[in-house]
């Protein structure tokens, strides 16, 4: 009842859309363009179901969280996106702090738990997921290496060359996976210095997140760092050599989130987005194309194949301060561990 309520709404904002479709505010209001950081195939089917259930021509660039928090900058007296979905929060979070996306509290927000959503509206989590080691088996076997356990695992010699993650510049899972070393080991200082043990085994940092674990599937390295999530899409898409494992002293994880973009060309259709992709039938997209993230909205249902957080040791994640950090922390990597890659 309440779910028939909510998309009643929706369609009626799509309505109303058409029924203004006369005047010149109205047509530039026809269309939607999203910014997308999750996986391609997520971002098609978001957008090809928005554009069918509320008629809104719907198109959307996929781009990885840092590149689309560079994109956003670079066309902020113009802006050229509405909203922006998915990807780590703190990359809206350091948006925000630049004013390149506003405050927006969806009335959907409401059952979104507070620590999954900003008070006010700057951002609101759409999915959650942990990092985790996606690691080769066989490749492992040849090594004569144990599947990864720990961080300090990662920085063993015999796995010279055979670890990727991307680099934090572009990607917000890179960029969670080097704040995950700032809070675990206690200062920013600490984490440069793992980061560049780790760089001695780094065969290639790749421009998107989860590009390492298809390097990981064909056998190109032993283990990615990425999304345990998207390790499992791997699996699921016929990488069977793929094994997902934690490290036991803790991993960070991430809240994917949604924004509205600040000077939006289409702000009332961004905000009928943002409202949509909190209920819990649009959550349950991402399922049924291999991104098994976990839903924010505690009436969506959860994949068999979603990773049961409460069994990972997590560490105290902080959004807000990884977001106000992330400029001049990826520029610290850049300087002292390693350039972005060419391509
Ligand atoms: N794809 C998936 C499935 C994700 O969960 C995330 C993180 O939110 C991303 C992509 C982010 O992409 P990137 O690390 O390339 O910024």
């Amino acid at each position: 009842m309440t779910r028939q309520m909510k998309f009643g709404s929706i369609l009626l904002t799509g309505l109303m859309v058409g029924a203004f479709a006369g005047t010149a505010a109205a047509q530039a209001e026809d269309k939607l363009v999203v910014l997308c950081t999750p996986q391609e195939d997520w971002c098609v089917r978001m957008t090809d179901e928005f554009k069918a259930q509320t008629g809104i021509d719907t198109s959307y660039v996929r781009m990885s969280s840092g590149e689309s928090l560079a994109r956003l900058r670079a066309a902020a007296e113009d802006p050229e996106f509405d909203v922006w979905w998915g990807g780590p929060a703190d990359g809206q979070i350091a948006a925000g702090i630049e004013g390149l996306v506003e405050p927006y509290i969806s009335p959907n927000a409401a059952a979104i738990s507070p620590e999954q959503k900003a008070e006010d509206g700057t951002w609101t989590g759409v999915y959650v997921g942990a990092l985790g080691f996606c690691s080769n088996q066989a490749v492992l076997d040849e090594l004569g290496l144990d599947v990864p356990t720990s961080w300090d695992d990662l920085l063993d010699p015999a796995l010279a060359g055979n670890v990727a993650v991307a680099h934090p510049a572009s990607s917000g899972t890179a960029y969670t996976t080097f704040y995950t070393q700032v809070l675990r080991l206690g200062s920013e200082d600490a984490a440069i210095d793992y980061m560049k043990q780790l760089n001695n085994n780094i065969l290639q940092y790749t421009k998107s997140g989860s590009a390492p674990g298809a390097m990981a599937g064909r056998g190109e390295i032993a283990v990615a760092i990425i999304f345990s999530h998207d390790c499992i899409k791997n699996i699921e898409e016929g990488y069977s050599d793929l094994v997902v494992s934690f490290p036991s002293e803790g991993t960070g994880y991430e809240i994917g989130a949604e924004a509205l973009v600040a000077n939006a060309p289409h702000p009332n259709n961004a905000k009928t987005w943002i409202d949509w992709a909190l209920l819990p039938e649009t959550q349950e997209i991402g399922a049924t194309v291999g991104s098994f993230q976990l839903p924010t909205n505690p009436d969506a249902a959860v994949s068999e194949y979603s990773v049961d957080l409460s069994q990972v040791n997590l560490i105290d994640y902080d959004f807000e301060a990884a977001g106000e950090a992330r400029t001049e922390l990826t520029q610290r990597f850049e300087d002292e561990v390693a350039l972005p890659p060419a391509e």
